[in-house]
């Protein structure tokens, strides 16, 4: 006899082979924990069956008949007649052949679905969403279980019935009983076998909290370790005296700065967030999300400054040459007093240690994180689009200096439920308002009809002197092909739309150099109208670009489409974003909808993780998600939230005592 325990494996189960624990295992269910965590994915009230000539027009009826003729379809359609003593009725299902070797004459079936009006013939039809053969299951509430081909409502609730009877016991409620939640063993109980369908929701949402709990208690534990070491607290006004400084210290930064403008209000929000993580001798470990052009690197380059002048070096990395470049600019022209080099894999050759040394800030591609590149003493980290780096990418260039500060920018607006799963163990701050005297982009759907009359008002504005991009889809099977579209489309424009204007081109299969040479070009004005692939996805910053033209625009993704229109908009001359389109689809049409009814990054993030759930987004592409048993995020970003305040808030004993089953579950996703 083995030993009870959640971990045995589901074949050892009485009715379960290895041939059914196959088919469990399609559906996610290995262990006996497994399954009682495999949760039914919708209940049936069967209390109310109703004789066919009873049916009407409804979204949701259940019967019992007995089939009467297995019809001859298509593989798409599949069509059995079933009668009660009543009457009798179509039922259709779709896109399931196997369905016709399996259903007899004469089986009694319980079915369940939509019923409507069949356009053919006018006769009622039922559309099938469950349906089993009946075997006298008598229970007022059925639980539906997700299945599999060969495995089918009976057999589950056969297996979960004895799983049930035999194991459940082994379930232990760890949550402190403090925090007020239905009993656990009791809600997988009726979850399983509910006797009524109104309380079905409290249940489950005691699931739901039981994996996120133990989920950010993981990531709390996480965040508390890094917070116990000892880091850097920062002087925050060292200079202050020399400068003559006043009560809150923007004024004097930007004074040191040569700022030309005032901080926006949540600039100055989020600098007063990072200014007190600075202050405490805890290595800070936070976030930055905010659009592009919304202002990061001013707050990061003064985050810089007050390292600086504390003597210590400052580290930027960002993902590529180009915005590593553009970095190295931008910070040259705000830290005017400071020694700021570049280092990229270009660069990299001639670099002398001793002249790293010597600089108070490097910029810098992954270059910066190899073995042989040391720092003087690193007090703050700051890394740009941190999606791209993975962890032990951080934490190498961490460990260049003892506990630095660390910064991540990222303009890639994660909805807040992804960025708790996971960023839950940064601190986050959220820079939600544009620099003034910027006018928001408009942005316009062009079908293919007004294509023309959309060619002459961009031709009126390269005329006052605006520049355009122009950006093809990935469209083709290859590269090579990728690039001929690319090549053609600026040809085309070049030769019979735009000939009085100068057209450029940009792809991905130029070398860096090349790439920044037309770069150059075009924000020096040699280039008027740029035509590029997606493969380069730059931050290039050239305000005197106006218009942004997509084609075929419902091709990418939301958040692309954010990311390109996001390089116009930069100037303070009205922008233009055209999305060039015949988009038929539903989610294509939702995707341009969203365009242009918002500029704002978070509500367009979180219309694309409506629309395409989370596997696609930044981060997540990388990481993966947790393996929640019931909980998702998208769907259940309240309970998520409750959650994470509850598992947050628990006593350092109580957090301790919870860390086994933390790293039972999460151990694997969170590193541990
Ligand atoms: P991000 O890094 O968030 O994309 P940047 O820091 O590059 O944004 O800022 C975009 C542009 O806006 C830059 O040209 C910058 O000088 C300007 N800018 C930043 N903050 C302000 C402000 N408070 N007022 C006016 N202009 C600003
Ligand atoms: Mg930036």
């Amino acid at each position: 006899m083995h030993k009870k325990t959640l971990d045995t494996p589901i074949q050892y189960i009485k009715g379960v082979g290895p041939k059914v624990a196959k088919l469990f295992a399609k559906l996610g269910v290995k262990t006996v924990e497994d399954l009682i965590f495999f949760l039914p994915r919708s209940y049936e009230d069967r209390r109310n069956l109703k004789a066919i000539s009873d049916l009407v027009p409804s979204p949701q009826e259940v019967i019992k008949a007995e089939i009467i003729d297995v019809g001859s379809t298509s593989p798409r359609v599949q069509k059995v007649t079933l009668g009660d003593r009543s009457g009798s009725i179509q039922a259709v299902w779709f896109n399931q052949p196997f369905l016709l070797r399996m259903l007899r004459r004469g089986m009694r079936l319980i079915v369940s679905g939509r019923v409507e009006i069949n356009h053919y013939d006018g006769a009622l039809q039922l559309t099938v969403k469950n349906y089993e053969i009946d075997t006298g299951y008598n229970q007022p509430i059925v639980p539906i279980y997700p299945l599999t081909e060969g495995l089918y409502q009976k057999k589950i609730r056969t297996v979960v019935e004895t799983v049930i009877a035999e194991y459940l016991e082994l379930v232990v409620d760890i949550i402190p009983k403090r925090i007020k939640l239905p009993d656990l063993v009791d809600s997988i109980r009726k979850l399983h076998f509910p006797k009524t369908l109104s309380t079905i929701s409290k249940y489950q949402r005691r699931l739901i909290f039981d994996d996120f709990f133990f989920f950010q208690l993981g990531l709390g534990l996480r965040r508390d370790k890094v917070k116990v070491e000892k880091g850097v607290g920062f002087d925050l006004e060292p200079e202050a005296e020399s400068l003559g400084s006043n009560a809150t210290g923007t004024a004097t930064f930007s004074r040191r700065f040569h700022l030309p403008f005032e901080l926006t209000n949540a600039q100055k929000r989020v600098l007063n967030e990072i200014k007190s993580d600075m202050r405490e001798p805890i290595p800070m470990s936070r976030l930055i999300q905010g659009d592009v052009g919304s202002g990061k690197t001013i707050v990061a380059a003064i985050a810089a400054e007050i390292a600086i002048s504390n003597g210590y070096q400052v580290a930027l990395m960002a993902p590529t040459e180009i915005l590593a470049n553009q970095h190295f600019l931008k910070i040259e022209k705000y830290l005017k007093e400071h020694k700021i080099k570049l280092l990229t894999g270009t660069t990299q050759r001639k670099q002398k240690v001793s002249e790293l040394h010597g600089a108070d800030l490097i910029v810098g591609t992954h270059a910066l994180i190899e073995e042989k590149i040391t720092f003087r003493k690193l007090g703050l980290v700051i890394i740009d689009e941190q999606h791209r780096f993975g962890v032990l990418q951080r934490a190498k260039l961490s460990q260049k200096g003892s506990n630095p500060d660390i910064v991540f920018l990222t303009a890639t607006p994660i909805p807040r439920s992804l960025a708790l799963t996971l960023y839950g163990d940064l601190d986050r701050s959220i820079i939600d308002e544009m620099p003034p005297g910027r006018t928001p982009v408009e942005t316009h759907y062009v079908p293919e009809k007004k294509r023309k009359s959309s060619y002459e008002f961009i031709r009126a504005e390269v005329e006052k002197g605006r520049q355009v991009f122009v950006v093809c889809p990935l469209v083709a099977e290859s590269e090579k092909m990728d690039l001929k579209a690319a090549t053609d489309e600026a040809a085309t424009l070049q030769n019979n739309v735009f000939s009085r204007f100068k057209v450029g081109l940009l792809h991905g299969r130029m070398k860096g150099d090349e790439k920044d040479q037309i770069m150059q070009d075009f924000k020096n004005k040699k280039i008027d109208i740029l035509v590029s692939t997606t493969v380069i996805e730059v931050g290039i910053d050239i305000p005197n670009a106006t218009i942004m033209l997509i084609e075929h625009a419902e091709r990418f993704g939301l958040s692309q489409l954010h990311q390109l229109r996001g390089r116009i908009g930069r100037g303070s001359e009205q922008s233009y974003c055209f999305l060039f389109s015949d988009a038929k689809s539903k989610d294509g049409r939702t995707r341009l909808k969203a365009m242009i009814d918002s500029t704002d990054g978070f509500y367009i993030a979180e219309v694309d993780l409506k629309l395409r759930g989370p596997g696609d987004f930044a981060g997540v592409r990388q990481s993966g998600l947790p393996n929640f048993r019931v909980a998702d995020i998208v769907r259940d970003e309240q309970v998520l939230r409750e959650a994470r305040k509850a598992a947050f808030e628990l006593g350092e004993e109580e957090k301790q005592s919870l860390k086994k089953e933390v790293k039972r579950r999460y151990g694997k996703f969170l590193g541990y």
